[in-house]
């Protein structure tokens, strides 16, 4: 039963599925920024300071500044599983719960991840343009020769829900090895899986494809730079759906241009949307725009779970997925909700 009693605001910061909007109406007024491009920072502390809630994408910047000038907020709920874009310790520190999107979008990130992986290593991209260009004559022996999953080695580097998704169907359904690295060992799924728990430097050593699942964080950025690339077999494949900067983005262009690697194939960019000068000449490369998320089931159950996330917190409930639990306390302490 829903016991909020009085009508809130909510403003969210770019149009999201009908989903979670439809939810928020039943039970709340909202107002949405309805354009393609990111909100401008004097708009979103213009409706920020008459909002309860805020339902936030990962281009939006929640700084300590504009949280401090926010203080009312009741939430963050940002669409998205990092929270990279939000500062949550000074969150915490002002009472205001965060919360993320955890879970719903593993499945569709791990496809994009595997999607990522054939289409670099079968040369699908550079295929499609040789045969749209007209260049294809006839069928040739060495035309396009690529690399193989069956008996190869997969390094995940985070061996979290993302990481797990995929390494399920890299050793279930591809015959891959399953190489991890991650602060904390898993035993269980190294004995389902048939996995091998080793440090970065060894899986970069051994690894056919290597895939990054681990969130931004300070010990993250720039986890996979010139040094990194060095360690790696010249026909390994870098795939990263995890955030831009936790690969030296101008070392990864150093590394392809001379065939450190065989290649690589990138959902996220250091600097996004800007990409580093040269990434786009190379052939040996796959970009897509951030989204690996982007399928239409993960994309609605993203925003029911921000949007629930909401409305739990305007009728007195915990969210499920707050980013940092012991800020419901100062939170309930601070803010009795009418
Ligand atoms: P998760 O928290 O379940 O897993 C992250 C794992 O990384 C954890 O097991 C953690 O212990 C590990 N880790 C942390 N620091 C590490 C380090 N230095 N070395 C190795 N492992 C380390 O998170 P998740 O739900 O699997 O998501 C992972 C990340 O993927 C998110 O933080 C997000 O940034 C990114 N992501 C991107 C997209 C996209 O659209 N491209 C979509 C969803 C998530």
């Amino acid at each position: 039963m829903f016991k909020q009693k009085k009508k809130y605001s909510v403003f969210v910061t770019r149009a999201i599925p009908e989903a979670g909007l439809q939810l928020l109406r039943k039970h709340a007024n909202v107002r949405v920024w309805n354009q393609t491009s990111p909100i401008p920072g004097k708009e979103l502390y213009r409706e920020a300071a008459r909002a309860d809630g805020l339902f936030t994408l990962l281009t939006e910047k929640i700084d300590k500044k504009f949280l401090r000038a926010n203080k009312h907020l009741k939430i963050v709920a940002n669409y998205a599983v990092g929270f990279d874009n939000i500062d949550v310790p000074a969150a915490t520190a002002l009472g205001i719960p965060v919360t993320n999107t955890p879970g719903v979008l593993n499945e569709a990130v791990a496809e994009h991840a595997l999607t990522l992986m054939c289409a670099i290593s079968r040369r699908i991209v550079e295929a499609d343009r040789y045969v749209r260009s007209g260049k294809y004559h006839s069928w040739q022996s060495m035309l396009f020769l690529g690399a193989d999953f069956f008996g190869k080695n997969l390094g995940i580097v985070g061996l979290g829900r993302i990481g797990i998704s995929l390494a399920r169907r890299a050793a279930q359904g591809l015959g891959m090895k399953i190489l991890y690295t991650d602060p904390r060992p898993n035993r269980e799924f190294e004995r389902h899986y048939d996995a091998e728990f080793v440090k970065l430097p060894e899986l970069l050593r051994r690894s056919d494809f290597v895939s990054l699942h681990v969130p931004l964080l300070p010990s993250t950025r720039h986890l996979i730079s010139a040094k990194q690339f060095a360690m790696m077999k010249p026909t390994a494949y870098l795939i990263n759906t995890s955030r831009g900067p936790v690969v030296d983005e101008k070392a990864l262009v150093r590394a392809l241009k001379k065939r450190l690697i065989a290649g690589a194939a990138i959902d996220v960019f250091e600097k996004e949307p800007r990409l580093a000068p040269g990434l786009t000449k190379l052939d040996n490369i796959i970009l897509t725009p951030h989204i690996a998320s982007a399928t239409v089931t993960a994309r609605d159950n993203m925003s029911l779970v921000a949007a629930q996330s909401i409305l739990d917190v305007f009728s007195g409930h915990r969210p499920k997925s707050l980013v940092d639990p012991a800020v419901w306390r100062k939170f309930l302490a601070a803010r009795p909700v009418s």
